[in-house]
């Protein structure tokens, strides 16, 4: 469920004033909503059902704590699923410098993400709907040194624990959104953006791995 690097050339200096943009929204909402949401007209007209069924849906209960006592490559499809913290982080567009391969963020959304709930709409038919959709394995979570140092698959296979904000360490999944990991309020979606126009959206990677 990942949105792979296309391969562009980025200037080092580039994203510092998107950056001190993002990290000025300031309080929260007892929702996890940011005061200020770039996507608020869209969520009025469009997304509002959305918008509160990702506010009211309870953490699966799955025998917790699993992640603590069985391996990546030995969990259950749903354990494996429940996992994913639901930050949307890894479905922001990314580039690629061909040189360096070093990888930048840009706050543009895959265009099947929902940036409210920061769901995937068509989860099951995503690798028809998108090609360049990647899929996450025990084998390539090592592998995606992009991938967000928040990232619960990357967490785990560090050998290291689920922060209090994870869905399955507080129960309620609002908790992602509540401490500001998710990508609400910060993402736009790329059904909005021309792909030409991406390095124009790249964002500080601290952003992304801040905890
Ligand atoms: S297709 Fe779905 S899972 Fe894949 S990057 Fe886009 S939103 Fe994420
Ligand atoms: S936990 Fe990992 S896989 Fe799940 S949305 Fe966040 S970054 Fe993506």
């Amino acid at each position: 469920m990942f949105q792979p690097p296309v391969p562009v050339v980025i200037p080092e200096t580039a994203g510092k004033e998107i950056y001190q943009g993002l990290s000025g929204f300031g309080s929260r909402d007892d929702n996890g909503c940011p005061a200020f949401c770039i996507n608020h007209d869209f969520i009025e007209t469009l997304k509002k059902d959305d918008c509160m069924d990702a506010r009211n849906t309870p953490a699966p209960d799955l025998n917790p704590p699993f992640w603590k006592t069985t391996p990546l490559n030995r969990m259950t499809p749903e354990q494996w699923e429940a996992l994913c913290d639901g930050c949307g982080r890894c479905c922001l567009e990314k580039l690629k410098n061909p040189t360096t391969g070093k990888v930048y963020y840009t706050s543009v959304a895959c265009p099947l993400l929902n940036p409210v709930t920061c769901q995937c709409t068509d989860y099951d038919r995503r690798h028809q709907q998108m090609p360049d959709c990647l899929t996450l394995t025990p084998e390539t979570v090592v592998r995606f040194r992009w991938l967000p140092k928040t990232c619960a698959y990357r967490l785990i296979a560090e050998g290291k624990d689920l922060p209090g904000w994870h869905p399955l360490i507080s129960g309620d999944r609002r908790s992602v959104h509540r401490a500001g990991i998710s990508v609400r309020g910060k993402a736009v979606s790329g059904a909005h953006v021309h792909p030409d126009d991406l390095s124009r959206h790249v964002i500080d990677r601290k952003l992304i791995d801040r905890g």
